[in-house]
């Protein structure tokens, strides 16, 4: 096992670290809430993250909105935010250690390449790699010459299991090498990979504690992967259960995705998505709390393990 960040009397430091493709809704808001609530009630640091590597998907306009909104919730973090886009030496240090230390690897394959070789991951349509590329290039430079091809960079992964020790979900196993296989942690475009940017930016940021949804548990496995390759410490990590409808049924577009600015917009009071939040990790603190009443004796240990539902009574009080 790495060296894990466990030491107890060290502060937690924890990160909100929206994406800003699409407008926070009500997922986003519990996640950064309860993670909020995670380092103040510990009187830890929070740092602010915007995960913008994806110039595709990204837009500028939101990064504005997402601030706005985590602040509109009555959530507030340390410093100025790191914004990835604005300075992309750091994640550049770590692929080229992980290139002179053997663990990544240069790739030419493109995705229809890729595509044409590998059935699709069941749950979300990703490709595994089957390692076309590992051991034939000895660097980008040597890869450009011989195939005339821009190579992205995979890291090379060891199969077998690998536990994540998880404070809300256990011990999770992850075989990475057979669910994905080597990843990539920089695109044949340069674009550096969420996986590796995150493990950099936790490192950077000295973050303690890592709470977010259980979409990214089995992130958690590749960037613990990349921890141990680069020397770093692996964080706690917090994966907290999904936001579900009142049929257990995943938040559809419809009905999760309502975007906080577009409830601000309306109108409403920030309190009554704080009370949602609240009931729905088992803390009941009247009708209109702010964020900071319910830091008085927060145990994120005690959260319900079971997916949080939004009911339609809720989502009633929530959109008048
Ligand atoms: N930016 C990611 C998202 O919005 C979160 C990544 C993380 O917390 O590690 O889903
Ligand atoms: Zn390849």
């Amino acid at each position: 096992m790495g060296p894990q960040a466990s030491d107890r009397t060290c502060p937690v430091v924890t990160r909100l670290a929206p994406s800003p493709t699409g407008l926070l809704h009500l997922g986003h808001a519990r996640s950064f809430a309860l993670a909020w609530l995670h380092a103040r009630s510990r009187g830890g640091r929070v740092v602010a993250r915007i995960e913008d590597l994806d110039r595709e998907r990204c837009k500028a306009a939101l990064v504005d909105a997402c601030l706005r909104d985590i602040a509109w919730l009555g959530l507030d973090w340390d410093g100025e935010p790191r914004v990835q886009s604005r300075s992309l030496e750091p994640y550049e240090r770590a692929c080229n250690e992980l290139l002179a230390r053997g663990h990544a690897y240069a790739c030419t394959c493109t995705r229809a390449e890729i595509a044409a070789l590998s059935a699709p991951h069941a749950d979300d349509g990703e490709q595994r790699y089957l390692g076309t590329c590992r051991g034939r290039f000895a660097s980008p430079d040597a890869a450009r010459a011989s195939t005339g091809r821009d190579s992205g960079l995979r890291l090379a992964v060891h199969p077998g299991p690998l536990v994540v020790h998880d404070e809300l979900c256990g011990e999770c196993s992850f075989d990475v090498a057979a669910e994905v296989g080597d990843f990539l942690i920089r695109r044949r475009d340069r674009a550096i990979a969420y996986q590796l940017a995150v493990v950099v930016d936790d490192a950077l940021d000295g973050v303690t504690d890592v709470v977010r949804g259980d979409d990214l548990l089995p992130s958690a496995a590749r960037q613990i992967l990349l921890q141990r390759a680069l020397g770093l410490p692996t964080p706690r990590y917090w994966h907290l259960p999904l936001v579900t409808d009142e049929h257990g049924a995943r938040l559809s577009k419809r009905r999760g995705d309502i975007g906080l600015s577009q409830l601000r917009e309306r109108g409403v009071d920030p309190r009554t998505v704080v009370a949602w939040i609240a009931r729905s990790a088992g803390l009941e603190r009247g009708p209109r709390p702010a964020a900071a009443d319910l830091l008085a004796g927060f145990d994120l240990r005690a959260l319900p393990r079971a997916p949080a539902a939004l009911s339609s009574a809720d989502l009633a009080a929530l959109v008048p």
